[in-house]
């Protein structure tokens, strides 16, 4: 089959859209709706200037999702000083998994100019995630754990490198599921906090004070196009699955979106295009929640209780 936008054969099909694209016309796709984004939910301010920079720290776990974030956010900025990359990788402490993710990211970043900084949960807690999946002392799923400690160091490292927004790989799929289970969850505080934290343009959002604004510019491209993206551009990535991955209801829901999509072409991008219009009317609603905000009397994170969740985790390990 030839590509629909030139004489080139296409490698994917996207049933979404009819097109079928080259590997020419995937690249160029992907990075347009990358970039549309960004123009879009206003990345960029007017204020920005080679001498006043924005600093953009971007989340970089040696994925497919994060590796190909990066390699295009730093081939459209190579050349613009307003935007300043630096990639944080966290490593969890999880053995035959994440040394090697971390190899797929220095690997990136090393014919790149980007600044890469590695921060660890053994420096920062004095705990590994093999431990805490091991032991488990509040019988939780590891990732409920990890999500939380993995949060506190995005934010608190975004914050000390200076950053302006922080930036992360999640795809269409990842979005659609999570608009689904805010959903099926019936929680409309989740899903007025997922507009805030990440969809629409950044004047219309109502994020916590003192909490670095956070966007998802491959928030358009499904998972698919992604993978393929990286194969053919040949970036190196960890395909690995963490032994520890458990989220059992999100892999209900992605099971659930791949037979809707599969009979429905188009469903992930018609879920968010209305998910995004009532989660802004959502936080238009729950935006006043944000004056409890106020910091941990531990480590003065931003917390609506007294304690943070992630010093409470910490605890709860450390008395294993
Ligand atoms: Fe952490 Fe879960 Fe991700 Fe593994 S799958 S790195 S445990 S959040």
């Amino acid at each position: 089959m030839d590509c629909t936008k030139c004489d080139r054969e296409a490698v994917m099909h996207a049933a979404y859209s009819g097109a079928h694209l080259c590997e020419h016309h995937l690249f160029e796709s992907v990075e347009r709706r990358v970039r549309r984004r960004i123009r879009e939910d206003d990345m960029l301010p007017d204020d920005a200037t080679p001498e006043d920079p924005e600093t953009w720290v971007v989340g970089l776990s040696g994925g497919k999702d994060s590796v190909v974030l990066l390699d295009i956010l730093e081939e459209t900025f190579a050349e613009d000083p307003r935007v300043e990359l630096v990639a944080l990788t966290i490593h969890e402490g999880i053995e035959g998994y994440r040394d090697e993710s971390l190899d797929a990211c220095e690997e990136l970043v090393a014919d790149r100019d980007v600044r890469h900084e590695v921060v660890t949960y053994a420096d920062e807690f004095d705990v590994e995630m093999d431990d805490v999946a091991e032991e488990d002392p509040l019988d939780m799923a590891p990732c409920a754990y990890c999500g939380v400690f993995r949060r506190d160091l995005l934010a608190r490292y975004a914050e000390e490198y200076g950053a302006d927004k922080l930036l992360t790989g999640h795809n269409l799929d990842d979005e659609a599921e999570t608009a689904l289970m805010n959903i099926f969850e019936g929680n409309v505080e989740q899903v007025a906090k997922h507009f805030d934290a990440s969809l629409g343009p950044f004047d219309e959002r109502t994020p916590k004070e003192d909490m670095i604004p956070r966007a998802k510019p491959l928030r358009d491209v499904p998972e698919k196009e992604v993978a393929l993206y990286a194969q053919l551009r040949e970036l190196p990535v960890h395909m690995e699955e963490c032994p520890h991955a458990s989220e059992a209801f999100r892999g209900e829901i992605q099971d659930l979106l791949l037979e809707l999509e599969e009979n429905h072409p188009g469903t992930r991008h018609s879920i968010m295009a209305g998910y995004e219009e009532l989660a802004g009317l959502a936080a238009d609603e729950y935006g006043d929640e944000n004056e409890d905000v106020g910091e941990c009397e531990e480590c003065g994170a931003p917390t609506t209780r007294d304690r943070c969740r992630k010093c409470a985790l910490v605890e709860a390990v450390d008395a294993v």
